[in-house]
C-alpha cells in the first residue's frame, strides 16, 4: 500500500505538474487511522476527546477546545453559542472565504463587509470602527494567509461597545501576533482552526473551536451532536443507562469522528516541523523573487510567527502581463497557481444578502483582485519543487 504524499503522492504519479496544493500524509497517520478502524468506536470517542487534549495543551494556558467537523461548523457554533441571530450585524472582511460570512447567514444575521490593508491584506481596523452600530453583535477577523490580525488593537478600535470577536484562524496554525499565540483567545472570545485538506494540517475535514469562555464551549459543545446533553460515548461508557439523555436544543450534525481525530493527532505531532518547512519555502521564494515586478506578501514583524498556509504576490503596476494570463502561464509550465480571494463583495449572493457589498467602496480589495495570486507553498513540497516554482515564475515574467 503506498499511502505518502510526502514524494507527490498517487494522485499526481507523473511528478510533472506541480498542484497548488497537497496534504502531507504518510504511514503514521495510517496507522493511526487503522488503529481505530480495528477498535470498533469510529465516530466521536476517545480519540476525539484525546485530540481535544492535546489541541488544548498546545496552546495553552488552559484554553477549552471544542473539535468540529470542519472550521465552517465551528464557526457557525461560536456564532450560535454568543446569541447571534435575525436583525445582528457581523463585522466580516470582504478578502475571505465565502464561509467567514454564510455562517453569519445560517443565523438570519447580515453580514457587514470591511475592506483590507494593503499592505497585508488583513481586515482594516480603521474601517471595522466606521462600520460599529448599535446591531453590531461580532467582528470575524481572518488572519489572512497565516499573517496575525492585531487583535489588542481590534479591541481597542471597538471601544466600549459590546462587541464579540471570533476569530476566524483557519489559515493561521500556527502563528503569533499582538495577542499571543493564534487560539490563546487572550483578547478574543473564540478562535477556529480548520484542518481541511488543503491547511496547514489536516484531518480531511475537521476543524477546533478554542475559547476561555466556558458557557460558549458548553453550548458549542451540546450544538454539535444535536443539543443533546450527554455524547454518545459518555453514555455507552458511563454507569447510567445509556437510552437515557435529553435533548435541550435543536443541535446540528458537526462532531469530529475518531478516524479524523487520529489523524489529527498525528499531525498536531509533526505540525512545527510541517510549520518549520513552510517557512523555510517562505524564505526562499522572498530570497529568489524579489528580483520580480511582483509586491511580495507582508513579513511577522519582530516575535511574530508566520503560518504561511499562502504565499501571496500581488503583480506591480509595470508588470508585462495580467494576472490571469499568469496564472495560465504558470499552469502550461506545470506548476499549479490560485488565487485567494475573488473577494466576496464582486460575488452575486452576497451582493444581495451583505447590503454593504454594493453600498461600500472597496478600494484595497477591488485592485488586490485583479493583481493577486498564490503560489505553492506546503510541507510536501520537495527542494526540487520549490526550485521550479520561482524558475517558473521568472520565465513566465521575462
Ligand atoms: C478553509 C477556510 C474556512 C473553512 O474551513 P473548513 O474547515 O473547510 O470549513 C473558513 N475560512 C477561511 C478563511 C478558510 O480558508
Amino acid at each position: 500500500m503506498k499511502v505518502s504524499t510526502r514524494d507527490g503522492g498517487d494522485v499526481f504519479a507523473d511528478g510533472e505538474f506541480i498542484p497548488f496544493a497537497l496534504p502531507d500524509l504518510g504511514e503514521e497517520e495510517a496507522a493511526a487511522v487503522s488503529r481505530v478502524i480495528g477498535s470498533g468506536w469510529i465516530t466521536s470517542g476517545r480519540e476525539m476527546k484525546a485530540f481535544e487534549e492535546e489541541f488544548s495543551s498546545f496552546i495553552g494556558g488552559g484554553v477549552s477546545t471544542v473539535a468540529v467537523n470542519s472550521a465552517t461548523a465551528g464557526l457557525h457554533l461560536a456564532l450560535e453559542a454568543i446569541g447571534v441571530g435575525p436583525g445582528d450585524e457581523v463585522i466580516v472582511p470582504t478578502w475571505t472565504f465565502t464561509a467567514t460570512a454564510e455562517v453569519v447567514r445560517y443565523l438570519g444575521a447580515t453580514p457587514v463587509l470591511v475592506d483590507v490593508d494593503d499592505d497585508s491584506l488583513n481586515m482594516s481596523i480603521e474601517f471595522v470602527s466606521r462600520c460599529v452600530t448599535d446591531r453590531t453583535k461580532a467582528v470575524i477577523p481572518v488572519h489572512f494567509a497565516g499573517l496575525a490580525v492585531d487583535i489588542p488593537s481590534l479591541r481597542e478600535a471597538l471601544g466600549g461597545a459590546d462587541v464579540r470577536i471570533i476569530e476566524d484562524a483557519a489559515h493561521a496554525l500556527p502563528s503569533i501576533g499582538s495577542d499571543g499565540l493564534v487560539g490563546a483567545c487572550n483578547t478574543s472570545d473564540a478562535a477556529v482552526f480548520s484542518f481541511y485538506a488543503t491547511k496547514t494540517m489536516t484531518t480531511g475535514e475537521g476543524g477546533m473551536i478554542a475559547t476561555r469562555d466556558v458557557d460558549l464551549a458548553e453550548r458549542a459543545r451540546v450544538m454539535r451532536l444535536h443539543g443533546i446533553d450527554r455524547p454518545a460515548f459518555d453514555r455507552y461508557t458511563s454507569t447510567a443507562p445509556a437510552w437515557r439523555y435529553d435533548v435541550v436544543a435543536p443541535g446540528f450534525k458537526y462532531n469530529m469522528t475518531d478516524a479524523a481525530a487520529a489523524m489529527g493527532r498525528v499531525q498536531l505531532g509533526r505540525l512545527q516541523e510541517m510549520a518549520d518547512r513552510r517557512s523555510a519555502i517562505a524564505d526562499y521564494y522572498t530570497e529568489h523573487l524579489r528580483d520580480l515586478p511582483l509586491v511580495l506578501p507582508l513579513e511577522p514583524g519582530d516575535g511574530n510567527v508566520h503560518a504561511w498556509h499562502l504565499y501571496v504576490v500581488r503583480r506591480r503596476p509595470e508588470c508585462p502581463r495580467s494576472r490571469d494570463e499568469i496564472v495560465d502561464a504558470l499552469a502550461r509550465a506545470g506548476v499549479g497557481a490560485s488565487v485567494h480571494y475573488i473577494p466576496l463583495h464582486q460575488h452575486s449572493y452576497w451582493q444581495t444578502f451583505a447590503p454593504s457589498a454594493s453600498s461600500r467602496p472597496f478600494p484595497v480589495a477591488e485592485s488586490a483582485s485583479h493583481e493577486a495570486f498564490s503560489i505553492p507553498i506546503y510541507s510536501a513540497m520537495s527542494d526540487a519543487q520549490v526550485t521550479r516554482v520561482a524558475e517558473s515564475l521568472h520565465q513566465v515574467l521575462m
